[in-house]
């Protein structure tokens, strides 16, 4: 018997991080640098920024199209942010998992509480802090000419996302980047072993064991 590889059930990574710790860039950087994985597109109901693009950063939709996507049960998890509704659709991911591949979530702790409650074994939450209050408080500054008042109300909004971390499954403190990705590919290596995963398992095993 010559080892080929085994059928895996996808993951969904999670991160999640206050603004300013740093997970939009880790989440590029994983991107590039792991073919296995996609990232997941948000539908939304807010007003498309300039440069974004429909279909690569969010899927916009009025508030009509979106309800019916609720009433049909085509989202994972939706919420309101700001007034306006996201949601994360449902068909591409299952897709993406039961080929083997991994989806990367840019959500808050709301989605990710959300997606706990639906995707059970699947889901691998990563949270990232910053290393320190100085270090996030440069980090918000240094955002465009920010008034002092709007980094204050930043820092606010962040301690109170930090205070969620306790209900992720690993913490990556954002202190040097190449570090903090490594460390997040690590845990993704893990993760893809975990037997559960490897769908194919037992028949490889079968295999082993009758000698073909
Ligand atoms: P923005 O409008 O700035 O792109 O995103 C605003 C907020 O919505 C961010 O905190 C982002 O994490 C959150 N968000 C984006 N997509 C989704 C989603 O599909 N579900 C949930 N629950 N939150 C989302």
């Amino acid at each position: 018997m010559v080892f080929d590889h085994i059928a895996r059930r996808g993951l969904m990574l999670v991160l999640s991080s206050p603004s300013g710790a740093g997970k939009t860039t880790i989440s590029r950087m994983l991107l590039e640098r792991d073919a296995n994985l996609s990232m997941s597109i948000s539908t939304t109901t807010r007003p498309k920024r300039p440069g974004e693009e429909d279909g690569r950063d969010y899927h916009f939709v009025d508030p009509t199209e979106f309800n019916l996507m609720i009433n049909r049960q085509e989202f994972l998890e939706h919420a309101k942010v700001f007034g306006n509704y996201y949601g994360t659709p449902r068909a591409a991911v299952e897709e993406a998992l039961s080929g083997g591949s991994d989806v990367i979530f840019d959500i808050d702790w709301q989605g990710a509480q959300q997606l706990s409650q639906v995707a059970g074994g699947d889901l691998v939450r990563v949270f990232i802090l910053p290393p320190s209050t100085e270090e996030l408080g440069r980090r918000l500054q240094t955002r465009a000419e920010d008034s002092e008042e709007v980094v204050a109300s930043r820092m606010a909004k962040a301690a109170d996302e930090m205070s969620h971390w306790d209900a992720y499954d690993f913490i990556v403190i954002n202190e040097d980047l190449e570090d903090s990705v490594a460390q997040v590919q690590t845990i993704l290596a893990a993760e893809r072993l975990r037997r559960q995963r490897q769908v194919g398992l037992s028949e490889f095993v079968k295999r082993l064991r009758e000698g073909y």
